[in-house]
């Protein structure tokens, strides 16, 4: 199974998406494009964990 997350399901105006076989590599990516790409976004347990319930299985 691989998990999969995009930014426009987060409402972005952003077509960044990922996919990793586990949720550790894809929360990386995801933690990696966030600093980059949408800097208003405070990574904390409460984002984080809303960022985690966008994931989906493909
Ligand atoms: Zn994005």
């Amino acid at each position: 199974m691989t998990k999969n997350i995009s930014c426009s399901d987060a409402g972005k105006d952003c077509k960044w998406s990922a996919s990793a076989p586990t949720e550790e590599e894809l929360m990386e990516k995801v933690t990696q494009h966030v600093i980059e790409e949408h800097k208003e976004i405070e990574l904390n347990s409460e984002s984080i964990s809303s960022i985690k319930s966008l994931i989906k299985d493909i």
